[in-house]
């Protein structure tokens, strides 16, 4: 690096991993060259904000809470939806059937069905427990893609700067994220963190962004490099790479730092509350411990449903694309997924301790929950 005077940018999610790359900063670089970020998706839970004051005092490193303003793109969007006139039809690729309604599936070569290995849930990296055809896609009837006057009047109604991010963002985009189009995290989070960054070097520095990034987390994140130049004087250090979480705990343990109480009430990630990607058991938690999250989201279903063209909108998508989006709807709704999150067996069955197990219980998942408090 040439003689420009270099800013650590750390990462916060006041999760375990960012916690120790905080810590790592305060212990080899000076403080007054570190700027901890913090991306505030306006979907929290409020253990997070504690924490983040927590974490300020306990290293003496302000932490700048980054919120991400969708006022311009209402504001543009309302004046497309007002104007829109559009005659054409959008197709969508739909899975292809025979004339009586059977799937139509590729084929090789010589004429077998080509195939493609199923994985247990969560387990991606082992061996298959089963193969499946391939069906083949064709193209829908087609749709009209200008808005009704219904859908306006409905969307008008409604859509203006809440002063929450993350609602503006969906009522913005007419949809919630999804597993596919998971852009909350790209407008809420990285380009947020990025726009603070390249200030930096606009402003002459060089800038390090500290990254807490294992690659035991993910298949995605298996070969995750320590050191990467980015260009234009930017450069990413991943001081954790090769630890464990349990590591990750301990080093914060070791020095009296206390981790997010949200990992003893079962919770083995920090993120959104709920997150689009929330799983049975997380769910679950939430809905016991938090409800008024749930009721939250309830009332987020209804707004961003106004501002979508079809009407309804739901938190968690799982592809799930029947052609009455009001049956979609039922199914997939917040309350819905509590309901489904209470029960076993791939949903079929009720979980009969889901409810009486004590909630107030401690239930980590690194199983650290005394040491932790
Ligand atoms: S992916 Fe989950 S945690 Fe990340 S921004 Fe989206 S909802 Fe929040």
């Amino acid at each position: 690096m040439s003689k420009k005077p270099v800013i650590h940018v750390v990462s916060i999610s006041a999760g375990k991993d960012s916690q120790k790359v905080l810590l790592k900063a305060v212990e080899r670089v000076p403080r007054e060259s570190i700027r901890a970020i913090f991306c505030d998706t306006d979907n929290e839970h409020h253990h997070v904000y504690a924490h983040l004051d927590y974490l300020e005092q306990t290293t003496g490193v302000r932490i700048d809470r980054l919120k991400a303003d969708f006022t311009a793109q209402l504001a543009a969007k309302r004046v497309f939806i007002a104007r829109d006139l559009r005659t054409r039809r959008e197709y969508k690729r739909v899975p292809k059937v025979d004339r009586y309604g059977r799937p139509v599936y590729l084929k090789n070569a010589d004429g077998t069905l080509k195939l493609v290995p199923v994985y247990a849930e969560d387990d991606e990296d082992g061996e298959p427990i089963d193969w499946r055809p391939i069906q083949k896609m064709g193209w829908d009837g087609g749709r009209k893609v200008r808005w009704s006057n219904k859908a306006k009047r409905r969307a008008l109604s409604v859509m203006y700067p809440s002063g929450n991010a993350f609602l503006d963002l969906c009522m913005w985009k007419g949809r919630f994220p999804s597993r596919k189009a998971q852009f909350c995290t790209e407008e809420l989070k990285r380009n947020m963190a990025v726009a603070y960054q390249l200030d930096l070097v606009d402003a002459g520095y060089h800038v390090v962004s500290w990254q807490g990034v294992r690659r035991d987390e993910s298949h995605n994140r298996r070969n995750a490099r320590v050191f990467e130049r980015v260009g234009r004087g930017m450069y990413i250090y991943r001081p954790i790479v090769e630890d464990t979480a349990a590591q990750v705990i301990q080093f914060s343990l070791e020095r009296g730092v206390r981790l997010n109480p949200l990992y003893r009430e079962g919770r083995s990630r920090v993120g959104c509350n709920p997150c689009i990607n929330e799983n049975k058991d997380g769910l679950r938690e939430i809905s016991r411990r938090d409800p008024e999250h749930i009721d939250r989201i309830e009332g987020w279903e209804l707004i961003v449903g106004m501002c979508s063209k079809r009407g309804f909108s739901t938190f968690f998508s799982d592809g799930h694309d029947a052609a009455d989006r009001r049956k979609v709807y039922a199914a997939l709704n917040i309350r819905a997924r509590v309901e489904w999150a209470k029960t076993t067996r791939g949903g079929r069955q009720y979980d009969l301790l889901a409810d009486v197990t004590d909630s107030t219980g401690c239930a980590s998942s690194y199983g650290l929950c005394d040491s932790a408090a």
